[in-house]
């Protein structure tokens, strides 16, 4: 089973078979959101009286230290640590875009890419930016 860590805070965010997440819409309101720790099934859970947009920008923030999960690479994308069954992290990045299906994982070494919106971070390249885990 994969685990998904706050790059903060480094506590779990996943529970059963969600990833947990605070969100802020538009409106800078917020509430909690599910997604599937599953890369490129882009389910979602909230409360029906929670709206969102397509293409709304939503923040996402850990539910448990606050911090923003927004990446350094592009507002756009948030950031978690997954960490396989061998204990080896990965870095993953998703849109935080309603409606948008683009994911990235990498392990610093190379990036796989996953959602058909993945085409729009064309720039997202193996680099320096990226943390490295062995
Ligand atoms: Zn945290």
């Amino acid at each position: 089973m994969n685990d998904f860590l706050c790059p903060k805070c480094e506590e779990h965010i996943r529970v059963g078979d969600n990833i947990i997440f605070k969100i802020k819409n538009s409106k800078k309101q917020s509430a909690l959101l599910l997604l599937s720790p599953q890369i490129g099934n882009y389910t979602s859970i909230k409360h029906p009286s929670f709206e969102i947009q397509n293409g709304e920008y939503l923040e996402f923030y850990c539910p448990l230290c606050n911090a923003p999960l927004m990446s350094d690479i592009d507002k756009n994308l948030a950031n978690v640590i997954l960490q396989d069954e061998t204990g080896k992290c990965h870095d993953v990045y998703f849109s935080q875009i309603v409606g948008e299906q683009s994911t990235f994982t990498t392990d610093g070494e190379s990036v796989q890419a996953a959602g058909h919106d993945a085409g729009k971070y064309t720039y997202f390249k193996i680099g320096d930016k990226f943390r490295k885990y062995f």
